[in-house]
């Protein structure tokens, strides 16, 4: 059986779409069928190589949504027909000491698809069983593909967090994760900032749940905050190392810096504060496949769903480069089948 697979020959040439074979699903594998697929700015590691264990070619995508297709061997929990996504977490080494440790998602040789194996850019997909998230009925696979990455990385670090609700929570930029994490944060019953660059978002972000708005162009951020109290999270969605910096000195007492965008610089902290009001910085990586269930079990609960622009597979390399730009409103999806 041919299909149709957007990959990239070598770090730094174009999305490519081919047809070739599909491969069949070995043991403790399953094949999807690929319905919907988020464009997420980590696909960039592939498409410009930032990572030297990347082999090529490789199709990228990692916020995968489809249906069971064919199952392999030693695999009685899915069934052909059933519903399953694939996100950044595609499955573990079971030999680094995370992985000895249970903390699957920290593993040091992480299988990421679109990454170490063929991703979502394509019609089909095949995946380790431990990767597969079941789909609830509910969400459509557009809507629940970025919840896969976006969704997961927002949800699943608020709720491993300090904050309990009705702590002051404020979330750093309003792209993809940001738009994701203001609700998150908003339905989890915290008392929710947003913080973006410019007034036009305003609106937005109280649509979306915000309580306050700060538009960082214009405030310093961190005096905002410490008038609302001091946050007790700061969730960095942005990656520009300045604006965190500028945010930093919002945290409140015995508050977490906790970050999920990754910026191209180093960010600077005013220790003193941190040390004697006990504050910290740490880093979050998403989440295993059954956080990403717990996130799309809550925003069926909660009706927490990403606002998307929609494009065809064969248009990849145009929604890849929509979503490089910055400019799309929020999160860019690849639909690929019915
Ligand atoms: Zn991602
Ligand atoms: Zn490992």
């Amino acid at each position: 059986m041919q299909a149709r697979y957007v990959q990239v020959d070598k770090a730094g040439a174009p999305l490519k779409l081919v047809t070739r074979e599909v491969s069949e699903p070995r043991v403790g594998e399953v094949r999807v069928r690929v319905e919907a697929c988020g464009v997420c700015h980590s696909d960039s590691a592939t498409v410009d190589g930032l990572f030297p264990f990347i082999s090529y070619p490789r199709v990228p995508g990692h916020e995968i949504v489809g249906k069971v297709e064919a199952v392999g061997d030693g695999v009685p929990q899915w069934k052909v027909g059933q519903r399953a996504g694939i996100g950044w977490y595609g499955g573990h080494c079971r030999r680094c000491e995370p992985c000895r440790r249970g903390d699957l998602i920290a593993c040091q040789n992480p299988l990421i698809p679109g990454l170490i194996y063929d991703g979502g850019y394509a019609d089909y997909v095949v995946a380790p069983t431990e990767a597969l998230v079941a789909i609830p009925d509910s969400l459509k696979s557009v809507d629940a593909a970025p919840l896969l990455c976006a969704g997961i990385t927002t949800f699943n670090a608020l709720r491993n967090s300090a904050a309990k609700p009705p702590d002051t929570v404020a979330i750093l930029g309003m792209g993809g994760l940001g738009h994701l994490g203001v609700q998150f944060a908003a339905k989890m019953g915290f008392n929710t900032v947003a913080i973006a660059r410019g007034a036009d978002k305003e609106q937005f972000a109280h649509e979306l749940g915000a309580r306050h708005y700060i538009d960082s162009t214009v405030t310093d951020v961190a005096g905002a905050l410490q008038k609302l109290g001091g946050a007790k999270v700061i969730l960095a969605t942005v990656t520009d190392a300045d604006a965190m910096s500028a945010a930093l000195g919002g945290l409140g007492y015995s508050g977490e810096f906790v970050i999920v965008g990754i910026p191209a610089k180093p960010i600077q902290a005013e220790v003193p504060g941190m040390v004697l009001q006990r504050k910290s910085i740490h880093g979050w990586p998403s989440g295993t496949s059954i956080d990403s269930e717990d996130t799309l079990k809550f925003s069926e609960i909660t009706g927490v769903l990403p606002l998307i622009e929609k494009y065809p597979l064969e248009r990849a390399a145009e929604a890849y480069e929509r979503m490089m730009s910055g400019k799309a409103r929020f999160r860019v999806v690849l639909e690929t089948g019915a």
